[in-house]
């Protein structure tokens, strides 16, 4: 598996949706890609934080605009502006 296939079938690595066979080649490559395995850590806990927000329904428009503004601080990175 390259990192460019990981990238593909990360939502549903994290969301479970995988087969047993493509989750151990998932974990076969993360374990040997540090930047792979930074990835999913923060991916993982991005979809965490998402599923602890209240499920009232957020406008898709501003729950894009809240992954922008998570997603680079899970990653330790900046806000751009
Ligand atoms: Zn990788």
């Amino acid at each position: 598996m390259t990192c460019e296939e990981l990238h593909q079938m990360l939502h549903d690595y994290v969301g479970g949706a995988l087969v047993v066979e493509t989750r151990t080649t998932v974990e076969v490559h993360i374990s040997g890609c540090e930047h792979c395995g930074v990835l999913v850590h923060s991916y993982t806990h991005t979809v965490r934080v998402g599923r602890a927000l209240p499920r009232c329904g957020l406008p898709p428009a501003f729950e894009a605009r809240l992954r922008a503004v998570l997603e680079p601080e899970l990653r330790g990175e900046k806000p751009a502006g």
